[in-house]
């Protein structure tokens, strides 16, 4: 099919050119040889200026059909070849490394074009002199006619090039175009007319009224049409940002899937190794009824501290679940004494750090501290930062929980010589699932209970800070307002 392109690209051009030859020669016959001049070079003008990188107006190929009844079809070509050789060399003075494409292109256009017109301005004299130049009809019918002749003509012969070259669905680009059709009709019957009318009435002058408005919409047109263009840009631009942040979005979710999955995976496992103990040795206590009395206590404290922990998960598991629906953290606020429920919480995990022989020591600066809090949610915080210091201290090693005032706040300081968290960690320890890697062999947990407690102290218009340093431990600091 390609094949067809240089064959039919020449035969345009040639068909063109034996035109443009023909107006030529007719040229000294023509009567006021300084209009039809006149003609050609705003032709060339409303060419360029109503051309944008998008969109041609047929503001020229109306100077072009209006030359038809005034010197006739052959010098209507000339004109539509001369738009088009005017252009040619605007661009080439842009673009010069591209002349040699650009011979070919302008060979097609201004062949297109120049046949398009002579062919439409034959249709018109053929209809003007079937109605009559005298009557309405024969005035204002040949110039539609010939406006919608030529334009399809432009259009086909356009269209064939496109089928031979990027075999584009021919009914499909039509259709695609006929929105511009109307007007291209418009513009060249229309102005193509009254230009003409004008002419025959007032010689150069005529050409002069006519000309201006034309150029000057044709102008203003070609600025609507870039600036339009600019608009689309933009637009695009727009989009373009806008698929990005989708994309970012489906990232962050399929993030969030797999940091799901990686966390059932490790719940799962987590739980086994408290269930195992846990059905381990209820199972020795009933098949070994023998047992001592000591190590039959000792068992069912295993039984017990391993229940703890799974409770804990199952807890913390519900816990997030909450503060993440969005919803707000709702505070059933009351006056408590903070020494006393850290009192509370040190006799309850006393026998957790008992096992591992750690001192857990609490020491009120000022007593009682009162403060106007959730009981309840309070004491899941400080039940978290106790049970952490436990879980990630190695055995006889030391709990210092301090309570106090300081100004309007409360605090409580837990503080340990534990394994401590590296400070590469440390800015990501309160984010959900975090745990450090070595911790993970040492002790269960799910990574929510410090994302927890920053939730709920923050609730409470309160603040979390931690001091670390591995292998010397670790300070976390509740403050809350009293
Ligand atoms: P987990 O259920 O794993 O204990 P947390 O959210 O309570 O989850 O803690 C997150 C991680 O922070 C822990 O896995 C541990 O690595 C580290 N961490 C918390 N408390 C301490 C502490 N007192 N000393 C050292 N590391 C701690």
């Amino acid at each position: 099919m390609s094949k067809l392109r240089t064959p039919y690209v020449a035969a345009i051009s040639l068909a063109g050119l034996l035109l443009v030859i023909w107006g030529l020669v007719q040229f000294p016959t023509y009567d006021q040889p300084s209009i039809f001049i006149l003609l050609v070079a705003l032709a060339i003008v409303a060419q360029l200026a109503s051309t944008s990188a998008e969109v041609t107006f047929e503001v020229s190929t109306a100077i072009s059909l209006a030359t038809v009844p005034l010197y006739g079809p052959a010098a209507a070509a000339v004109v539509a070849a001369a738009a088009h050789a005017g252009l040619w060399l605007m661009n080439l003075r842009k673009e010069r490394s591209q002349w040699k494409g650009s011979w070919e292109q302008l060979g097609f256009n201004a062949g297109m074009s120049s046949i398009a017109v002579f062919v439409a301005g034959l249709i018109f004299l053929t209809t003007a002199n079937l109605l009559g130049t005298d009557t309405l009809l024969g005035q204002t019918v040949p110039w539609l006619v010939a406006a919608i002749i030529g334009d399809q003509i432009n259009i086909w012969l356009l269209i064939i090039i496109l089928v031979i070259q990027h075999r584009v669905r021919p009914l499909a680009f039509w259709r695609d175009n006929r929105w511009a059709m109307p007007i291209n009709v418009m513009v060249m019957g229309v102005g193509g007319g009254l230009l003409a009318a004008s002419v025959y009435s007032f010689d150069i002058l005529g050409v002069a009224i006519f000309f201006l408005p034309i150029f000057l919409s044709a102008y203003a047109f070609r600025l609507f049409v870039i600036r339009t263009q600019q608009q689309m840009d933009k637009l695009e631009e727009l989009i373009a940002e806008r698929t990005q942040e989708l994309v970012a979005a489906n990232q962050e979710l399929s993030n969030l899937h797999r940091e799901k999955d990686a966390f059932l995976a490790l719940l799962t496992h987590d739980m086994r190794s408290p269930l195992t103990s846990i059905h381990g040795y209820a199972m020795l206590l009933r098949d070994h009824s023998d047992l001592p009395e000591a190590q039959r206590a000792n068992m069912a404290q295993i039984i017990i501290r391993s229940q703890e922990s799974l409770l804990e998960i199952v807890n913390n598991i519900l816990e997030i679940e909450r503060l993440q629906s969005g919803a707000p953290v709702l505070l059933e606020r009351e006056n408590f004494d903070l020494v006393e429920l850290v009192g509370e919480i040190v006799e309850v995990s006393g026998s957790q750090a008992g096992e591992k022989q750690i001192g857990l020591v609490h020491e009120p600066t000022t007593n009682p501290t009162y403060i106007n809090a959730d009981h309840h949610k309070i004491r899941r915080v400080l039940q978290n930062l106790v049970s952490n210091a436990i879980k990630y201290t190695p055995e006889n090693g030391s709990i210092q929980i301090t309570t106090g005032m300081n100004g309007r706040f409360a605090f409580v300081n837990v503080e340990d010589n534990g394994y401590g968290i590296p400070a590469d960690e440390l800015p990501h320890i309160f984010d959900r699932f975090r745990r450090v890697d070595k911790h993970k062999h040492i002790a269960v947990g799910t990574g929510l209970g410090l994302a927890i407690v920053k939730s709920l102290v923050e609730a409470h218009d309160g603040e979390l800070l931690v001091e670390s340093a591995e292998g010397v431990g670790s300070t976390f600091m509740v403050r809350l307002p009293a």
